[in-house]
Parts: structure tokens; sequence; C-alpha cells
């Protein structure tokens, strides 16, 4: 069994960014979604006992197991993503640093940011992850993949799935990736 991760968003400050109805329709019913059929497909199975972490390792790239990779992906992402919000909380002097030695500055960093949410192609993922030389690193992911199988550690996500922004933005993407990432990069 894995965990429906808890989030409490009426606690949250979101600063204008999401509508309380876009985040509940998007924890409340797509996160639930997911972690439902992620159980349902694992009930009795090897995977059963595993972490989400492994579930995601063992099934990733397996024909016979995609429908499982695509939800427990989906599961890890938007634990990453609910998590992002308040992510400016954990931006200390060493990190904002070494945001600005990668990236130039915080404002080029979104600007980024922004450019790799708007050309994700559908659906899918922006992320602020780390390599495995340390360093940080901006990548998009499709559907339901995830940097994890990749071996990459996320910092942060941006969920560019419409069903993340419709709701209050429609169409316009880069918009909602603004707000977003002012709250979390804290601009
Ligand atoms: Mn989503």
């Amino acid at each position: 069994m894995i965990n429906f991760m808890e989030f409490n968003y009426s606690e949250k400050n979101f600063f204008n960014a999401i509508s309380d109805k876009t985040i509940s329709f998007h924890y409340n019913k797509h996160l639930k979604a997911y972690v439902d059929k992620t159980n349902e497909l694992i009930a009795g199975s090897d995977f059963s006992e595993m972490t989400l972490e492994d579930i995601i390792l063992a099934s990733y790239d397996k024909p016979e197991f995609v429908a499982l990779y695509n939800n427990a992906g989906q599961v890890y992402n938007h634990n990453v993503y609910f998590n992002s919000f308040g992510f400016s909380k954990k931006i200390n002097d060493d990190l904002k640093s070494e945001m600005i030695r990668t990236f130039g500055s915080m404002e080029n960093l979104k600007e980024e940011l922004v450019k790799a949410s708007v050309g994700v192609f559908g659906s899918g993922w922006t992320w602020l992850v780390r390599d495995k030389n340390n360093n940080l690193k901006i990548m998009t992911t499709r559907n339901g993949d995830t940097p994890l199988v990749l071996g990459y550690e996320p910092l942060f996500n941006i969920d560019v799935w419409e069903h993340a922004y419709y709701l209050d933005y429609q169409n316009l993407r880069k918009v909602y990736v603004e707000k977003f990432i002012d709250n979390v990069l804290g601009l």
C-alpha cells in the first residue's frame, strides 16, 4: 500500500497563484485517483510491500507494467509538486548562492523555468533537480515520467498538465507558470 500524502491546502500561501478550487480538485481528485489506481494495481502482487520509489524503479521501461509505472510515477510527481508550495522557505543563503552561480540570477532561473515549461508539448513536468555530480539542472519530463529513474534528485517541480491550471487560467500556461515560480522561488 502506498500513502495519500497529507496536504492541508487551506494553510498554504499560494500568493493568489492558484485558486482553492483548482488545488482541491488537483489534490482530492487527481492525486487521489493516481494513489487509488496504484494501490489497485499492486494489490496481492510482489509490488505491494515496496516503497513508491522502488515500485517506480522496478516497473520502469517494462511494457507489462506500463500502467503501474505511469500511475506510481504520477503519485511521486504530485508528492513533489504539493511539497513545492512553500519551497521558498527552504532556500537558505547557500542554496540561493548556488542558484545564482548556476543560472546567473534568480530572475534568469525563473526565465529558464518558464521557457522550459512553455516548451513542454502536451502534458508533463518541469523540474529543478540535482544531477549525479550534485549540480543544479532544469529538466522536463513527459506525461507521468519522472527524473527518479534517470538518477536525478528533485528539489521542486511544476505540473504543466492542463488540470493544474485550466480552471484558473484556461490555455494561459505561461501566466500560471510565472505565478507558480514566483511562489516557489520567493520572488
Ligand atoms: Mn497534476
